[in-house]
């Protein structure tokens, strides 16, 4: 029996590798549904290897280019928000969310309620939805697996081991490229210099967002959302090394932790054959070659993101969406060169004052409501620190 899998953000690092990982074993799948933001020829290419059934750009005004692009191959085209989230509604037994930023947030939401199973690589989604996600998968009995390496390595060292037994989460960061850096040149990082990860190739925005440890910000909080051992059990420790992708210490003492190549197939491998697993070409880790593995305490003066995360997720209710929004904002800012590097968490803690008085999100519409503002509070900011 082949699997029907729908990839959301298709074009992008990890929807590459999901790709990746089915062209190895094309006799198991059908694809479903594939989408992706603009990249019309790459995403019709996609569907044309796979043969999809349904390729889907966000951009309304792509959709003659697809349209062509795709010909008369039988592939329905569609466009906008709204036909990305409806192909994320069509039946499939696994969806692959894996569209960057709070756009993945709708489409994320439909493929949950589409109940089988969702692996999650969007993060900031279930960031800016918090409970309303993790409800709605209760509600809908889906299976939801962490693609994120640290959450994947915490999910497969918990194997389903009750959370009372867990004394501490530790999610590991490598530190990103800027990581010994010192404070005064940072202001001057480069968009170049911050996307350039010693150990993974990554989207921009994730990629500046590990060079600021925001990412490893957004993981405390998707960490807190996942595995819910209260905010206090969960702990970020520097491996510059990105070997050990997170560990779980136990009450009795044990630590699991989950080791790898830092390759997003390998997690994505975990996701696309849970509960059993799959053969992947990569080269097994040599840890003879590697030597040693380093571990040190982050540095939260030089880079304050993960206390800013800390101190939302503390707030709870809209905090987490408005931080989340925020570095949106300001990392496009950054990358597009109108801010400095230091000045992407000074525009989030400076979107966050106030945040922890707004009514927390009962609902999408709310989470998408808080989302634009915080967008718009943010660009305010970029506009005053604009270069
Ligand atoms: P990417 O920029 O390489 O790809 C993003 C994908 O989303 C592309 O297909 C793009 O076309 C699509 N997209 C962007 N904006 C869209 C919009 N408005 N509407 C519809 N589609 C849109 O990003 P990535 O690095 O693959 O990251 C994807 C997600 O996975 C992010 O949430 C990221 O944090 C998370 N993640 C990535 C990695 C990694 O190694 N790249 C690791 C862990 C988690
Ligand atoms: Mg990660």
């Amino acid at each position: 029996m082949k699997r029907r899998i729908s990839i959301l953000g298709a074009t992008g690092s990890v929807g590459s590798s999901t790709l990746d990982l089915v062209r190895q074993d094309p006799d198991n799948w059908e694809i479903v549904a594939l989408t992706a933001n603009a990249s019309v020829a790459e995403l019709a290419a996609l569907a044309r290897e796979f043969s999809a059934e349904i390729a889907v750009v966000g951009q309304e005004h792509c959709l003659d280019a697809l349209r062509d692009a795709l010909g008369d191959s039988g592939i329905v085209a569609a466009a906008g928000a709204q036909a990305v989230a409806e192909a994320a509604a069509r039946p499939a037994d696994i969806i692959v969310a894996a569209i960057v930023g709070c756009a993945g947030l709708a489409p994320t939401m439909r493929a949950i309620e589409q109940g089988s199973t969702v692996a999650l690589a969007n993060k900031e989604a279930l960031v800016s939805a918090g409970a309303i996600m993790t409800d709605l998968v209760k509600a809908h009995g889906t299976t939801l697996l962490p693609v994120d390496s640290e959450h994947n390595a915490i999910f497969q060292c918990l194997a389903g081991a009750a959370l009372d037994d867990v004394a501490v989460i530790t999610l590991t960061a490598s530190g990103g490229p800027l990581r010994e850096w010192p404070a005064e040149r940072l202001r001057l990082a480069t968009p170049a210099q911050a996307v350039a990860h010693p150990n993974w190739s990554m989207g921009a925005k994730i990629s500046v967002d590990s060079a600021t440890m925001m990412n490893k910000g957004l993981e405390l909080i998707e960490a807190a959302y996942l595995f819910p051992v209260g905010a206090e059990r969960l702990r970020i420790i520097v491996h510059p090394q990105s070997v050990i992708h997170s560990m779980v210490e136990y009450r009795d003492g044990s630590t699991l932790a989950q080791l790898g190549p830092s390759d997003m197939r390998v997690p994505l491998a975990s996701c696309l054959a849970w509960p059993e697993r799959m053969d992947t070409t990569l080269a097994p880790l040599d840890l003879v070659a590697l030597g040693s593995l380093t571990f040190h305490a982050p540095d939260e003066e030089r880079f304050p993101a993960t206390r800013l995360a800390r101190s939302a997720l503390h707030d709870g209710g809209a905090a987490p969406a408005v931080l989340n929004a925020a570095n949106e904002v300001a990392v496009a800012a950054f990358l597009a060169g109108q801010i400095a590097f230091t000045d992407i968490c000074d525009i989030v803690a400076a979107t966050l004052e106030g945040a922890h008085r707004l009514p927390p999100p009962a609902d999408l519409g709310a989470v998408l409501a808080t989302d634009a503002q915080a967008r718009a509070a943010a660009g305010a900011q970029v506009k005053q620190r604009t270069r």
